[in-house]
């Protein structure tokens, strides 16, 4: 189990991470999802030992993880950090960059063990192949193959989905799944898109500015969001001010001004609902987003799979009470 308390690290006056904490237990995978620049790559530096916190520690089973400055070879055996720019060794093979992991291990359990890791990776066909003759998802299959090769406890990943196409961005998911419950290793993946995120994590965080500001379930997070921030972190989102709530009949809103938000999907198309004009019509594939203006003030965003609906036509909406959600700030 790797417990992160209270990290916290500046560059100059600039506080990067702040205070964070955090535990990743044994086959649990983890997303910590946050804008660019809210801190993701610092602080998987800091989990790895790989940069020096300026308070706080990371601990592994309950032992310090010590920082660069404090070791002769930074990082520590068993926390494998999977750089966003994968980092492969560029002049050798595929193969070769697995099997360096490995170097010192006997050849026989080498081979056996790096043929098991390009099947695993679905990299066995390209493997003799070096780094700039593979697509971009075999060389981030080729740097996951690299940091699991010895089985490190904690896999650590930086925006693992974010330059992947949908079956490359499949294949990843499928191999954190396989990692986490075969092999019992605790993954934590940073993201500034949570796509991937609510449908791979068990536990779902929300980092702004340095801080953690919301960890849960993604279920929980996704539909109880603290903040606008958390709220838009995490998918598509109306928010709005708890008084125009009156359009829907709500009549027991206390403080006027507080924001509440709305799912797209929560909203119903209803001809006995409140009054609404069509705005604008995006065809997604399996459904169609409309957005619909109530007042002057209120437009909102909404999934249907309704396809006779164009720009202009009156509609009516409605919505249940326990679909809105009040945010703190
Ligand atoms: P993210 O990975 O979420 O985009 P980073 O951890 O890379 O965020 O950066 C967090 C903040 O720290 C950013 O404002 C960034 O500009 C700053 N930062 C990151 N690395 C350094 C560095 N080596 N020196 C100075 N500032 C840095
Ligand atoms: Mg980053």
């Amino acid at each position: 189990m790797l417990k992160a308390t209270n990290l916290t690290k500046a560059y100059g006056s600039l506080a990067a991470v702040r205070n964070v904490s955090l535990t990743l237990e044994p086959g649990r995978i983890t997303a910590l999802v946050g804008a660019s620049g809210s801190g993701k790559s610092t602080l998987l530096n800091l989990l790895a030992g790989l940069a020096d916190a300026d308070a706080g520690d990371v601990q592994l089973n309950g032992k310090r993880i010590e920082g660069p400055s404090e070791v002769l070879v930074p990082g520590h055996d068993d926390i494998r950090l999977v750089h966003q720019e994968y980092q492969l060794m560029p002049n050798v093979s595929v193969r070769e960059n697995v099997s360096y992991a490995l170097r010192f291990f006997e050849k026989s359990y080498r081979d056996f063990r790096v043929n098991q890791l390009l099947k695993l990776c679905r990299l066995t066909d390209v493997q003799d192949r070096i780094p700039r003759q593979i697509s971009g998802g075999e060389k981030q299959r080729t740097a996951i193959a690299r940091a699991i090769a010895d089985k490190p406890a904690v896999l650590l990943l930086d925006e693992p989905f974010s330059h992947l196409d949908l079956p490359n961005r499949l294949i990843v998911r499928d191999l954190l799944f396989d990692l986490a419950h075969h092999d019992n290793t605790s993954c934590l993946f940073v993201t500034h898109d949570a796509t991937d995120a609510l449908s791979v994590a068990h536990t779902l965080g929300i980092l702004r500015d340095g801080k953690l500001i919301q960890l849960g379930a993604p279920v929980d997070v996704y539909r109880q969001p603290s903040t606008a921030y958390a709220a838009h972190m995490t998918g598509p989102v109306n928010i709005l001010k708890a008084k125009y709530l009156s359009l829907f009949g709500f009549t027991d809103v206390t403080i006027p001004d507080e924001l509440v938000c709305l799912r797209p999907e929560q909203i119903k198309l209803d001809n006995t609902g409140a009054p609404a004009i069509i705005k604008a019509v995006y065809f997604k594939g399996s459904h169609y987003e409309i957005e619909v203006n109530l007042s002057r003030y209120v437009s909102l965003r909404l999934l249907t799979t309704r396809d006779d609906l164009e720009v202009g036509h009156h509609v009516g909406i409605s919505l249940k009470t326990e679909s809105v959600w009040q945010l703190k700030g």
